[in-house]
């Protein structure tokens, strides 16, 4: 390779500008890598009309490498819907600070109330678990469970008297902290199955009742594109000051984070990663934006784009095309390398300049492959270099090789004629290691 080519070859990759077509082809992958990660289609739709404002802007027509500008906007607005700063738990000026948890059933308050407490007892304060959840039978020995493997104290109804009220028990309880000394009390509350009438007045009763200093709502992170309408029927029903995720300890992709982030306005504090009590952090926008953008595959999607031409290959073949080399044998083997690119049109969206050769593949058949292989293969050495030599004698012999007919032939030799066409342009233009889409 010729330095002149490879000094070309760096300075677009350093140098490029995204153009409104290379911008929309990115933002297109962000949203279907969003959508991926199971983020609301609504929060999508208004993350990725930021962004594609953001990337069109003199901030990054100006900048040395775009691409990785672009993957910057991605990241920063990421980190923006997810709260910019990780935010801390409010204390009361006078305590106890009274801390209660909401959302459905199954979101792992009681977990959370036993994890909660034995980091706060670990950071000096001495919490005081209350069972407000008296809904079902064995909800009040859970949470007593849980406190004791925290090493912290409960405050439950006593056994035997019924079914109990909960915003009393709730009330009470502030009481029992305020002659105790507890500093911090964190109310645990009965969930249901799915959002209804009844769970909401009960959780926005024991609110009043206790008047919280934080209202946690505990949302699992597995719950997918649900997220977007439990936590907005909880902030019209309790409302609520911060957001815990749960189970992000499975494969969850980290989308019900920037969904209910998004849709609520409202900070997430805590990140609860496992069963076990110390399974437990506090919320970081930032690696949360980094997990998104890693499981969403933004990331993985450009290096693949910067891969998919093998790099040696693109070279030798951008060699080609520029010095007007560019053979039968090239063709094939630019297609068998499309094709082992996955999926095609999904790497086209990727590749700027690429946008006349997207809507080819768009049509692109797999079985077209098999067809130009055979065909290909029933040419001599001295024909796939030199198409020229094509007269019409040999494309008949040919397609009897080949098992197609001569009008198949005509056809490739066309397609081929058009390609190396395209190629020399496109060479010229500079296309081969994709512009802007310097290393990340
Ligand atoms: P609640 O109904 O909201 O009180 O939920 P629970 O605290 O009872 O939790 C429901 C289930 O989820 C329990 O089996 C917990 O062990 C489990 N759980 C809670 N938090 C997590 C977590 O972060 N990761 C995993 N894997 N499981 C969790
Ligand atoms: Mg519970």
């Amino acid at each position: 390779l010729s330095d002149r080519l490879a000094d070309t070859f760096r300075n677009l990759r350093t140098k490029g500008k995204l153009s409104a077509s290379d911008v929309d082809g990115t933002v297109r992958e962000i949203r279907r890598a969003l959508l991926d990660a199971d983020v609301a289609l609504e929060v999508v739709k208004d993350f990725t009309g930021r962004v594609r404002e953001r990337a069109l802007s003199d901030e990054v027509n100006k900048a040395l490498n775009p691409a990785q500008q672009v993957v910057q906007i991605v990241n920063e607005e990421l980190v923006g819907i997810l709260g910019g700063q990780q935010r801390r738990l409010e204390f009361a000026k006078n305590p106890p600070t009274v801390i209660m948890l909401a959302g459905l059933q199954g979101a792992g308050k009681t977990t959370l109330a036993g994890k909660l407490s034995k980091w706060l007892a670990k950071e000096g304060h001495k919490p005081l678990l209350v069972a407000a959840d008296l809904q079902r039978p064995n909800a009040v020995t859970q949470l007593s469970v849980v406190a004791e493997q925290a090493g912290v104290a409960v405050y439950a109804p006593e056994p035997g008297n019924g079914v109990g009220d909960p915003v009393k028990v709730a009330k009470d309880s502030i009481k029992f902290a305020e002659t105790k000394m507890y500093d911090v009390v964190i109310v645990d509350t009965a969930g249901r199955l799915g959002v209804d009438a009844e769970l909401m007045k009960q959780a926005s009763n024991i609110r009043k009742a206790v008047n919280p200093d934080e209202v946690l709502f505990v949302i699992d992170a597995m719950i997918g594109q649900d997220a977007v309408n439990t936590a907005k029927a909880f902030q019209e029903g309790v409302d609520f000051t911060g957001v815990v995720l749960t189970k992000l300890d499975g494969d969850a992709r980290g989308g019900a984070a920037l969904s209910v982030a998004s849709v609520t306005g409202r900070p997430i504090i805590f990140a609860s990663t496992g069963e076990g009590l110390d399974d437990f952090e506090p919320f970081h926008p930032d690696r949360m934006a980094s997990r998104i953008l890693d499981l969403g595959d933004i990331l993985t999607l450009i290096e693949q784009a910067q891969s998919a031409f093998d790099e040696e290959e693109s070279r030798k073949l951008a060699e080609k095309m520029a010095t007007d080399s560019f053979t039968l044998d090239d063709f094939l083997k630019q297609m068998q390398q499309l094709r082992n690119m996955g999926s095609i049109k999904k790497m086209m969206g990727m590749l700027p300049g690429m946008g006349q050769m997207k809507d080819q593949l768009e049509n692109f058949d797999e079985r077209e492959i098999v067809r130009t292989e055979a065909i290909i293969q029933s040419m001599t050495k001295a024909e796939r270099e030199n198409p020229k030599l094509l007269n019409g004698s040999r494309r008949l012999r040919i397609a009897k090789g080949s098992g197609s007919t001569v009008t198949e032939v005509n056809g490739l030799v066309n397609r081929f004629e058009q390609a190396a066409k395209m190629m020399k342009t496109v060479a010229k233009g500079g296309m081969p290691q994709i512009p802007g889409m310097g290393p990340i």
